[in-house]
């Protein structure tokens, strides 16, 4: 996305807003759709130009536990100073093109992705699906756990057992 700030660099006006929509595609793999509102302003503080906006999203996304499908709200913000010329090595600054446009992009995009979490959980607290049934554990339980335990690890449970009282006494 590029805006042009043809009319701050001229001095016609001192803050150029901006809004507009686009899609999540691409962000994470786990969502399956959704869109994000992107908004905010360059602002011209007597020579020196900030960018500075909002992002908000809403979507769906498979939880990373159970993989039933939730809804999602999140919000990011940015915020950098744009340059017409870059004098230093700057990483920072966005350098805006001859012809007054600044390419928000990238700003937005790192913003999206510093606020995405690696998975989505449907609720803080999902128990997941049972990895030997496939039975949703927050709806109903299955009794694959008994059925898991074998003999070898209860001499190292009760070692364990013991250590801990050890250490609680
Ligand atoms: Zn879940
Ligand atoms: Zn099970």
């Amino acid at each position: 996305m590029k805006i042009n700030i043809l009319p701050l660099l001229r001095g016609e006006k001192d803050v150029i807003p901006f809004s507009y929509t686009d899609t999540l595609n691409g962000y994470a793999e786990d969502i399956q759709s959704g869109a994000m509102a992107v908004s905010g302003k360059v602002k011209n503080f007597s020579g020196y130009m900030l960018l500075e906006g909002e992002v908000d999203m809403h979507f769906t996304a498979v939880c990373g536990r159970c993989s039933k499908s939730t809804e999602h709200t999140l919000k990011a913000a940015f915020s950098r100073p744009v340059a017409q010329r870059l004098n230093e090595e700057d990483d920072d600054y966005i350098i805006a093109e001859e012809n007054g446009d600044v390419d928000i992009a990238e700003a937005v995009s790192e913003a999206v992705y510093m606020e995405m979490p690696v998975r989505f959980l449907c609720k803080e607290d999902c128990k997941g699906l049972c990895p030997m049934c496939g039975t949703d554990l927050n709806d109903s339980s299955c009794s694959c756990v008994e059925k898991k335990e074998d003999p070898r690890l209860n001499k190292l449970r009760e070692l364990l057992k013991d250590l801990e009282e050890n250490e609680q006494e």
